[in-house]
């Protein structure tokens, strides 16, 4: 029977460029739909970029741009990773699409008709420096429950707690430092404490096969009633209120949905970008299986809110969620809001093989919620001694003789042990399948490069090379030959939703045509072949290296400003920077190019500094900010006051062409009157 699967990877935030974590989820989605297409099932697969929320809209306002010119670019960036890596999505859609406000709108009504969303004042923080109310991201704080610093005012990524940003302990803005203040405001809810919600949602998540066992475990605790009586389940705060760059909420003015409520809408705001007019039929047909490959820190997003919200609003649900574990760089934790590890642009760049990565990514997964590491040495000696050591090396030892001295053809003879090699070779199709289908990789890949070990076992006992030597054996060459061919051909078959483009050359050369999983039972028969053309390069270590090195810096744009001669470190030291608040910021009369800024520099005096910054800045929008200050410049009397000091902006050297003007701006941390060195 030919399965429906509609499948997703998370949608990655649309504030930066992809990182290592991302393409690993990529690579395991892509693998999944390329082995379930091998089989000859349909599979829509999807993504796009989650576009909304405050975290967006504040990194375009520092770049000068609007949201959606912002995310554009972002977006714009996405094809050299997906191309690059081999990863096949059939769309690429954003959230801030049409479809996805027609969708999240008419699922809040929904939810709303049956009765699911209250409407409810809260308090919440409210940044007293920036003058908006901050959102969960820019609130940092101590984990309420593992006490755990810095963490972010919605979840703790150390320990994995929800909670809301008024039960951080202290807490402070993160876009200004400043202690925030508590304002009142008017949110929407969505029920998920009443009594249809928790009892779907433990029906849902119970029914088998939809949960990993230990995500089902993780999920169970969020269940049953506290020690007050009232249900753990909490109702779920889905508005914002503006400024925000989000989807409006129906009958409102200024009140936004919260990202995580239109973000995983944007699944089917991707399918219906790829399906148009056919989206409606599809996502009503039962037979259609609904897909979700996340990693463990969105696992709450994914198995309470986001089937409650389809479920309830009459939608299909969705049948499993994989989830994944990160991805380490040599035993170091990288984090999705910090992205450090390696660049996966730079792996393409330096000329490293896409595959390569695949097939260790692949290598190295399994079904549970497991961290994978990658390590230079061990993937060198993996990709080397697997991929080309034991499965390129098939090919390339035998080829040659069936094009030189068999006129490409292969035997049908094979002989009685060469047949016995392919039937074993053959009798692990459908464990194979079975393995892909549960996402246990490694244990596939394991088995695929033990089939190999036999393969070359064969190879050597019979030495080819050493056959061809001897007169009247052409038969006996002509058939180990023969089978090493049909075994590469298997092998390939096993290995092909890992190694995409190689499969494809492959193919070529074995003139076969697309293989498909069934083609592992059939024998190939008499049948020619091309000549043998090299399939895979050895990874060096050298080059592997290379992911490690500071980039060289990138060339001067044309029209940029030549560096300034050379200096030694003790010239940069006589500058003394450090971290200073705004304190206050204003216009200056009879000047259009000047503000007037008052500095905190943690020292116990205010410095009154004039920057040309007018023509880029609002005074209001500069309040609290922190920048940098050159705290050791002369004074220098101006025609309105003493400037003392100098803050830093960076512009372009033809400031006519290229305009803009932008401050510098410490991570979030710096206090004032720390040293810049
Ligand atoms: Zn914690």
């Amino acid at each position: 029977m030919t399965r429906q699967l509609f499948v997703t990877t998370a949608l990655p935030y649309a504030n930066g460029p992809f990182h290592i974590g991302h393409i690993m989820e990529y690579i395991q989605a892509d693998i999944w739909v390329r082995f379930q297409r091998m089989r000859g099932h349909e599979v829509k697969f999807v993504c796009a970029d989650d576009t909304h929320g405050a975290p967006i809209m504040i990194a375009a306002e520092k770049a000068g741009q609007t949201p959606q010119a912002f995310v554009a670019g972002i977006a714009a960036g996405r094809k050299a990773y997906l191309d690059g890596f081999h990863i096949a999505f059939d769309h690429w859609h954003s959230t801030d699409a049409p479809e996805n406000h027609e969708l999240a709108q008419s699922i809040y009504l929904a939810l709303r008709e049956q009765g699911l969303i209250a409407e409810r004042t809260i308090e919440q923080f409210f940044d007293p420096a920036k003058g908006m109310f901050l959102p969960d991201r820019f609130i940092k704080g101590e984990c309420p429950k593992c006490g755990a610093k810095d963490q972010y005012g919605d979840n703790c990524e150390a320990c994995g707690a929800v909670y809301s940003p008024t039960e951080l302990k202290n807490p402070y803005s993160a876009l200004s430092g400043a202690t925030p203040v508590l304002k009142t405001s008017s949110h929407f809810f969505f029920r998920l404490s009443d009594p249809r919600c928790i009892e779907f949602l433990q029906q849902w998540t119970q029914s088998p096969g939809r949960l990993q066992p230990e995500v089902l475990n993780k999920i169970s605790e969020w269940f049953g009633t506290g020690d007050d009586g009232a249900p753990k389940l909490a109702d779920w705060d889905i508005s914002r209120d503006a400024p925000y760059f989000g989807i409006r909420i129906p009958g409102t003015q200024d009140k936004y949905f919260y990202v995580w409520l239109d973000a995983p809408i944007g699944y089917l705001a991707a399918l219906k970008g790829l399906l148009g007019a056919g989206f409606e039929a599809y996502v009503a047909d039962p037979a259609v299986e609904q897909v979700h490959f996340i990693g463990k820190d969105i696992v709450t997003f994914h198995t309470l809110f986001w089937p409650a919200t389809l479920h309830f609003s009459g939608r299909k649900i969705p049948n499993h969620i994989f989830v994944h574990g990160f991805i380490t760089v040599s035993g170091e934790k990288m984090s999705k809001s910090r992205g450090t590890g390696i660049s996966p642009l730079r792996y393409l760049e330096i000329g490293l093989n896409p595959q390569w990565l695949r097939y260790y990514i692949a290598a190295k997964l399994n079904a549970r919620v497991e961290d994978i590491d990658f390590n230079a040495e061990d993937f060198v000696a993996r990709v080397n001694s697997d991929l080309v050591g034991k499965y390129v090396n098939i090919a390339s030892r035998a080829a040659g003789f069936i094009v030189k001295r068999f006129g490409g053809w292969l035997s049908a003879d094979l002989g009685v042990e060469g047949r016995m090699l392919l039937d074993t070779l053959r009798a692990h199709a459908d464990t194979l399948a079975q393995l892909y289908e549960e996402r246990e990789f490694g244990k596939a890949l394991r088995e695929v490069m033990a089939l190999a070990d036999r393969v070359n076992e064969y190879v050597d006992r019979h030495k080819p090379w050493e056959i061809a030597k001897r007169a009247g054996e052409d038969e006996a060459l002509h058939d180990v030959c023969s089978v090493c061919i049909e075994a590469f051909r298997l092998l390939t078959i096993y290995l092909k939703p890992v190694l995409p483009a190689l499969a494809a050359q492959v193919e070529a050369f074995l003139q076969t045509g697309p293989l498909e999983w069934a083609d592992a039972k059939r024998a190939l028969g008499r049948h020619a072949i091309a000549p043998y053309q090299h399939l895979m390069q050895r990874a060096d270590a050298a080059q592997v290296e290379r992911l490690f090195e500071t980039p060289e810096p990138p060339k001067p744009v044309p029209g940029g400003e030549e560096v300034a001669p050379e200096i030694v470190i003790g010239d940069f030291s006589k500058v003394d920077l450090r971290i200073a608040r705004i304190v206050d910021a204003a216009l200056v009369e009879g000047s259009d190019k000047l503000l007037r800024l008052t500095l905190d520099a943690g020292e116990g005096r205010l410095r009154n500094v004039f920057s040309g910054i007018r023509s880029a800045y609002a005074p209001e929008d500069l309040k609290g900010r922190l920048t940098v200050l050159v705290a050791n410049l002369a004074p220098r009397k101006m025609k309105f006051g003493v400037s003392e000091g100098m803050v830093l902006a960076a512009s372009h050297a033809d400031e006519k062409a290229h305009p803009g003007i932008f401050l510098l701006d410490p991570a979030p941390g710096a206090q004032p009157g720390m040293r810049v060195r």
